[in-house]
């Protein structure tokens, strides 16, 4: 697996589009257990990082997924902007200078990635938060070769078992034992990312090199 500066932007154009046709979904998985925002906010800021690639060009991957970083930062707030920033932005200084990720460079940048996320959140995993899909996707990047079907599924089980969980970060925390009813809603916009990056590494000019 190796994905070129071109594949990583059709990775984030894959997000945008599921995020947009997912916006009501997520903000109604979050109206259960939080204020109801999260579809509108990651809908804004992935737009908008869509629009500032489109005008940009990037040498390498490190400073476009900077630029994405710190659009999601300042265009999709809630608590789920930073952590998101903050997972990207770690991600791009593991990808500095370097033209194509391959696993083990997405298994660092993922790597850096997570803990970036633990850090600003203080979230454990089990805690009902994206943590819950971004480490167990982490761990199969880690220790699989990776491949487009079962990278999905690792996502979506991961993203289905926070059903079941109850929230201990976060405004879903207010909702004690009842929040155990429902998704959490950034483990279901992480599942997107995932899904999108499963996609594009058998569309988007993934290679075997
Ligand atoms: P807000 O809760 O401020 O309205 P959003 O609705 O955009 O922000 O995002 C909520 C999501 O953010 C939650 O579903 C959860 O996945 C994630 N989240 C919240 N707090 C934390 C945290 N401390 N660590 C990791 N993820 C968190
Ligand atoms: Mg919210």
């Amino acid at each position: 697996m190796q994905l070129t500066v071109e594949a990583l932007q059709q990775w984030i154009i894959t997000i945008n589009n599921k995020i947009q046709e997912n916006k009501e979904h997520l903000s109604e998985l979050d109206q259960s257990i939080g204020d109801g925002d999260h579809g509108h906010n990651m809908a804004r800021g992935f737009q908008e990082v869509v629009h500032k690639m489109e005008a940009a060009s990037y040498e390498e991957t490190g400073s476009l997924f900077k630029e994405v970083a710190m659009t999601l930062i300042s265009k999709v707030g809630g608590a789920s902007g930073p952590l998101y920033g903050t997972a990207f932005l770690k991600a791009s200084d593991q990808w500095k200078e370097r033209t194509t990720v391959d696993q083990q460079a997405l298994a660092k940048g993922m790597e850096a990635a997570v803990e970036g996320i633990k850090t600003r959140g203080k979230a454990h995993e089990g805690d009902k938060t994206m943590l819950d899909v971004w480490a167990p996707v982490l761990d199969y990047v880690q220790n699989k070769p990776i491949e487009n079907d079962s990278l999905k599924e690792t996502a979506k089980q991961a993203m289905e078992k926070t059903k079941g969980m109850t929230a201990k970060k976060g405004r879903a925390a207010y909702f004690k034992e009842r929040s155990s009813d429902c998704i959490d809603p950034g483990a279901f916009s992480s599942y997107l990312i995932f899904e999108a990056l499963a996609e594009c590494m058998v569309d988007g000019g993934g290679s075997d090199a």
